[in-house]
C-alpha cells in the first residue's frame, strides 16, 4: 500500500501552534489544466513558541515555483521538505512569505482542494484540502482573515466569488476579468472557498431581525433555474428560525450557495459561500420527492446553522469534529421537527441511528464521539460524530432543562466568538450555565460503543409505590476494554386502565405524569410513589431519551397495549417495531414457541434497532445532512457476557415455525389500527417492518438471505389477511397528489405508497395493476417513485416496462436518473450481477461522479441481499474490484463505500469466509489509498 501504516495522529500529542497567521492574501490566475496561486502571509511567533520553533507549513502534491521570507528565498537547513509539506527554520519573529505553487484542477479526481466539476471550478477543503493548493498551517486553530483575488477567462468563467464580501470586481485585457473579495471573519483555512463557472443566480432579499438587509443568493447551471426556489425559501425559513429558536443572527451582506455536481459529501459551509452537492439544491414536483424536499431544507439549514456552530466557534483539532457537527445536527433536527415533520421526525432519526451508528458502534470501526486517534481523518465523518454526537447534545438538554440549555449556549457562543474550542470548553459552559456538575456526562465524548440498560419494576399496591431497578453496562469495543458507567438520563411514564398516563412522585419531586431517571452508576433503583393504581404498562425511553439498547422485559401483551395506547409517537412506534421484530427472530430461529415473550430474556426487549426510510433516498445510504459520508453496516460479536443478544445463529431456511401467537397479536393490533384515526404519517411509520440491516444485529452470525425471508415471510402471515383494510386505505387516500408540503400531506403520501408497497409484496389481486397506475398518474415524484419502488422486487411485465419508461424519460436529468440506477442495482429480481455489470457500461455512468457511483453501488449492497450476499462470494468479489477501481480516483468516496464489507464477522459461517477473502485480496493490492487501506486493515484487524 502506498502509505504502509502511517503512524497515527493522537489527541494527547496536540500542541497549540507556534506561529499565527496574521493576514493571508491570496492571488488566483484561474485555468482548468494549470491554476497559479500566489499566497502572501504575514505570520508571527506566539509568545508561547520556543524561540527556534519551525513554521511547519502543510503541502500535498503542490509544484512550488517560490517561496520566499522577507523577499528572501531560504537555503540549506532553513527550508525542510518532508511527507507533511515544508518547516521553515531560522525565521525571525516576524516575517512576510511569499508562495506561489501551481495546481492541475482538471486532473484532480479525489475532489479535494481545487477541482473542475462540469465546466466549473471550484473547492473542497475540509478537512485537509487547503493544503493542496497552497503551502499553509493548514489545522482548524489557526484563523486569519482572507483576502483573495480570482482572475479568469471572462467568458469561461464570467462567475467569480469567493468567501465574505466582494469590495472590488473588473475586466482585464485579452478577455480576462477578476474579483476581489474580503472575509472580515478571521477563519481557518477549512473554511476556505472559491468558485469560478458558467453560472445562474436565483436570489432574494432577507432583512435580520435587527434591521440588516442580505442578499440570498443560490447559483446553478442555467437549465436548472427553475429548481432553486425551495433551496431560498428553505434558506429563509432557517435563517428566520436560528434568530427565533437559537437567538443567532447572519453577518455578511451575502449568503451564496452554489450547486455542484460531482461533490464527495452533501455540502460544505464555506463562510459565506456553501458548496453543495446539487442533489441537495435542486427541486421541482416533477424531479424530486417529498423526501428530496425534505433532505434539502434539512441540509440547507444545517449549513446555515454552522456559520455559528462551526464557522463562529470552530474546532481546535479534528479530534473535536462532534463539537460542530453533533452540535449542528442537533439544530437541524430541531428545526426540522419544529418546521416541518412534527412527531415523525425523532423517529426517522432513531431508525437512522440504530441501522447505522449502533453497527457502527458494535463493529470494527467504532469510536468515541471525541475519538483519540486517526491515521485518516476523512474517515471520521462518521455517523458516530454526527448522530450520536446530536444525541448527547439532545441528553445534555433533557438533563439541564431547556432554559439553562439555551443560556449555556448563548454563553457558548458568546465567550468562544473567533475561537477553535473544544467538546471539554462546550460542557465546561453547559455547567456552568446549570450550575451542576457533569464531569460524569463528558464520558459520553470519551467511550465509544452503545450503552446496555436493564430495566425491572415491581409494583406494591398497598403502598401505591413502583419500585424501579436498573442496571447498565457497555460492552467492549476495539482498544476499549472496560467501560465506566455513563450518565444517562431516562424519560418514562406509567399508563392505566384506560391508557392515560398516571401521576405518581419521584423522590421529592411534586406529582407529574412523566419521569426523567437519572442513571450515574452501574446498578440503581428509583421509587415512583403516591401512585393510585397499578400500570398497565411502562412507557419506557419516551422521545428516545438516551442512544442505549433498553431491555425493559416487557411481554408482547404490554407492548401492543403500547403501541396502541401511547401519546408519545416514538414510544408507540417503538413497540411495534419490537413486536415485529420478535417475530421475524422466532421466524429464522424456526423456534414457534412463546419463549420470546418471557420477559427474563434479553432476546425479547427493546433493542429494536431499525433501518433505511421507506424511499429511495435510503438507497444511497447517504445521511440527510448530506456532509456525512455514505455509510453502511459492519459489526463485530456482541458481548457473550450479555445473554440472548448476538447469540443467535441462522441455520435455518428463515421461513421456519413462525410464532403463531405472536403474529395473531399483532394482526390484531394492526387491524385496529387500520380501523381507528391515526394519523396517516404515524401510521404509515406503524406499518414498516424493522429493516433488513437492523435485524441483522440481532444474529451473532446471520445468513442474510435467510433473515430476509424470515421478515417477507412475517410481513405476509401479519399483512395478508388485512388485505381487504388495506385496500380500503388505499382508496381513501386518493387525491393525496395535491403538490401540497404540508406534514399531513406529506404523510399521507407515504402512508399511500407504504399501502401500495405492502399490497405488491402480498401478491394482493390488482396490486401490480394499481402500481402500474399510480406510476402513470402521477404528477408528483413521490407516487411515481412509490410506485417504482413498490414494483422493484416484482419480477413482472409492468416493472420492466415502466423502468425502461423512467430511464428514457429522465436520460438527461443526472439527480433523476440515480433514482433509476439506484432501483436497478437494488432490484433482488434474477440476474442481479449481470444487471450491475451492465449498469456500470451505461452512457450515463462516470466513475468521477459520486453521487451516480453511490447511486448504483449503495442500493446493491444494502438492498440487493440476494445477489450482494450470493453464497459463492461473487457479489463481494465484484464490489470490491470497484472499489479498487474507484479508489485509484477518489480515495474518499471508495473508503465510505467500502463499509459493508467490513461487516464479514457477523455473518454465516460461508459468507463470513468469502466476504473476509475479498477483503484480504483487497488490502494486497499495490497502491491503495490511506483512505480505503485505514478501513480495511481495521475491518480485518486482530483477525
Ligand atoms: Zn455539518
Amino acid at each position: 500500500m502506498k502509505d504502509a501504516a502511517p503512524r497515527p495522529i493522537l489527541l494527547s500529542e496536540y500542541r497549540a501552534p507556534d506561529w499565527r497567521v496574521e493576514a493571508l492574501e491570496l492571488d488566483f490566475d484561474l485555468d482548468p489544466d494549470a491554476t497559479r496561486v500566489q499566497s502572501r502571509l504575514r505570520v508571527r511567533r506566539t509568545a508561547e513558541a520556543a524561540p527556534d520553533a519551525p513554521l511547519r507549513l502543510h503541502g500535498r502534491d503542490l509544484e512550488r515555483l517560490r517561496l520566499e521570507v522577507n523577499g528572501v528565498a531560504p537555503a540549506g537547513e532553513a527550508l525542510v521538505e518532508d511527507a507533511e509539506g515544508l518547516l521553515l527554520h531560522g525565521l525571525p519573529d516576524a516575517a512576510e512569505i511569499v508562495i506561489e505553487t501551481r495546481v492541475h484542477p482538471a486532473a484532480n479526481t479525489a475532489l479535494e482542494g481545487l477541482y473542475a466539476s462540469g465546466g466549473n471550478l471550484c473547492t473542497q477543503c475540509e478537512p485537509e484540502g487547503f493544503r493542496r493548493i497552497t503551502y499553509f498551517p493548514d489545522r482548524p486553530d489557526v484563523l486569519t482573515r482572507y483576502t483573495v483575488r480570482l482572475e479568469a477567462d471572462a467568458a469561461r468563467y464570467p462567475v467569480l466569488l469567493a468567501n465574505g464580501n466582494r469590495v472590488a470586481a473588473g475586466a482585464l485585457a485579452g478577455g480576462r476579468h477578476y474579483a476581489v473579495w474580503e472575509d472580515p471573519f478571521p477563519k481557518p483555512s477549512y473554511l476556505f472557498a472559491l468558485v469560478a463557472g458558467d453560472l445562474a443566480c436565483r436570489s432574494q432579499r432577507f432583512v435580520t431581525r435587527s434591521g440588516r438587509e442580505v442578499a440570498l443568493e443560490v447559483y446553478v447551471e442555467h437549465h436548472n433555474q427553475d429548481r432553486c426556489d425551495h433551496a431560498l425559501a428553505s434558506l429563509a425559513r432557517a435563517m428566520r428560525y436560528d434568530e427565533e429558536a437559537f437567538g443567532r443572527e447572519y453577518d455578511l451582506d451575502v449568503y451564496m450557495i452554489v450547486a455542484v455536481d460531482d461533490f464527495n459529501m452533501g455540502a460544505m459551509e464555506n463562510k459565506g459561500l456553501n458548496l453543495f452537492n446539487a442533489k441537495y439544491v435542486l427541486a421541482s414536483p416533477d424531479s424530486a420527492t417529498d423526501d428530496d424536499y425534505v433532505h434539502i431544507e434539512s441540509v440547507i439549514a444545517h449549513e446555515y446553522f454552522h456559520n455559528w456552530s462551526g464557522n463562529r466557534v470552530t474546532c481546535r483539532d479534528w479530534f473535536q469534529l462532534s463539537l460542530k457537527e453533533g452540535l449542528t445536527v442537533f439544530r437541524d433536527q430541531e428545526f426540522t421537527t419544529d418546521c416541518t415533520l412534527f412527531g415523525v421526525k425523532r423517529i426517522d432519526d432513531v431508525q437512522r441511528l440504530r441501522a447505522f451508528q449502533f453497527p457502527e458502534d458494535a463493529g470494527p470501526l467504532a469510536h468515541p464521539v471525541r475519538p483519540d486517534r486517526y491515521t485518516e481523518i476523512n474517515n471520521f465523518y462518521t455517523l458516530t460524530v454526527y448522530e450520536k454526537g446530536a444525541e448527547v447534545i439532545r441528553m445534555l438538554r433533557t438533563l439541564i432543562g431547556r432554559e439553562a440549555f439555551r443560556q449555556g449556549l448563548d454563553l457558548y457562543f458568546e465567550r468562544f466568538d473567533g475561537q477553535a474550542v473544544t467538546t471539554d470548553d462546550f460542557v465546561a459552559v453547559m455547567a456552568e450555565a446549570a450550575g451542576r456538575d457533569l464531569s460524569l456526562f463528558q464520558r459520553w465524548y470519551r467511550q465509544a460503543g452503545t450503552p446496555r440498560v436493564r430495566a425491572r419494576s415491581a409494583f406494591d399496591a398497598a403502598a401505591g409505590e413502583l419500585r424501579i431497578d436498573l442496571h447498565q453496562h457497555t460492552p467492549p469495543t476495539p482498544g476499549e476494554a472496560d467501560k465506566q458507567p455513563l450518565h444517562i438520563p431516562l424519560r418514562m411514564a406509567l399508563l392505566g386502565g384506560d391508557g392515560a398516563a398516571l401521576s405518581g412522585r419521584l423522590g421529592a419531586a411534586p406529582e407529574a405524569r412523566e419521569w426523567v431517571l437519572e442513571l450515574t452508576g452501574a446498578e440503581q433503583s428509583f421509587r415512583l410513589t403516591g401512585l393510585r393504581e397499578a400500570p398497565v404498562a411502562i412507557s419506557w425511553l419516551r422521545g428516545f431519551s438516551a442512544p442505549v439498547l433498553l431491555d425493559a422485559g416487557q411481554d408482547a401483551t404490554e407492548l401492543a397495549y403500547i403501541a396502541t395506547f401511547d401519546d408519545d409517537a416514538f414510544t408507540r412506534w417503538d413497540a411495534m417495531q419490537e413486536l415485529l421484530r420478535r417475530a421475524v427472530i422466532a421466524r429464522v430461529q424456526g423456534a414457534g414457541d412463546t419463549s420470546q415473550d418471557d420477559p427474563g430474556q434479553r432476546a425479547d426487549t427493546g433493542q429494536s434497532h431499525t433501518g433505511q426510510s421507506h424511499t429511495g433516498q435510503s438507497h444511497t445510504g447517504q445521511s440527510h445532512t448530506g456532509e456525512r459520508h455514505t455509510d453502511e453496516g459492519h459489526t463485530e460479536p456482541a458481548d457473550p457476557a450479555q445473554g440472548g443478544y448476538g447469540q443467535r445463529s441462522t441455520d435455518t431456511t428463515g421461513t421456519g415455525q413462525a410464532d403463531t401467537a405472536l403474529e395473531t397479536l399483532i394482526r390484531e393490533a394492526m387491524a385496529a389500527l387500520l380501523q381507528n384515526t391515526v394519523e396517516p404519517v404515524v401510521l404509515a411509520t406503524l406499518l414498516e417492518l424493522p429493516a433488513h440491516r437492523e435485524l441483522l444485529e440481532a444474529f451473532e452470525h446471520a445468513d442474510p438471505v435467510a433473515v430476509y425471508a424470515a421478515r417477507q415471510a412475517v410481513e405476509r402471515a401479519v399483512f395478508g389477511p388485512l388485505a381487504d383494510s388495506l385496500l380500503q386505505q388505499q382508496a381513501a387516500l386518493a387525491g393525496v397528489d395535491d403538490g401540497a408540503f404540508t406534514a399531513t400531506a406529506m404523510g399521507s403520501r407515504r402512508l399511500l405508497n407504504r399501502i401500495l408497497a405492502l399490497r405488491v409484496a402480498l401478491e394482493a389481486p390488482g396490486a401490480v395493476v394499481d402500481a402500474a397506475r399510480q406510476y402513470q398518474q402521477a404528477r408528483s415524484q413521490t407516487l411515481r417513485m412509490g410506485a417504482l419502488e413498490a414494483l422493484n422486487d416484482a419480477d413482472t411485465r409492468q416493472r420492466t416496462e415502466l423502468l425502461a419508461e423512467f430511464e428514457q424519460h429522465n436520460r438527461n436529468d443526472a439527480l433523476v436518473l440515480d433514482k433509476w440506477f439506484g432501483l436497478e442495482a437494488g432490484s433482488q429480481i434474477p440476474g442481479g450481477l449481470e444487471r450491475l455489470e451492465r449498469l456500470l457500461e451505461h452512457p450515463g455512468f462516470r466513475w468521477s461522479n459520486p453521487n451516480r457511483v453511490r447511486a448504483v453501488l449503495g442500493p446493491f449492497m444494502a438492498h440487493n441481499h440476494r445477489h450482494f450476499h450470493q453464497a459463492d462470494g461473487a457479489g463481494y468479489q465484484q464490489i470490491a474490484g470497484y472499489l479498487e477501481r474507484l479508489d485509484a480516483l477518489n480515495p474518499q468516496t471508495a473508503a465510505a463505500l467500502a463499509r459493508p464489507l467490513t461487516r464479514w464477522r457477523r455473518l454465516d459461517p460461508v459468507r463470513s469466509a468469502r466476504m473476509r477473502e475479498a477483503l484480504e485480496r483487497l488490502a494486497a493490492r499495490d497502491g491503495l489509498s490511506r483512505d480505503l487501506a485505514d478501513v480495511i486493515q481495521r475491518a480485518l484487524a486482530d483477525s
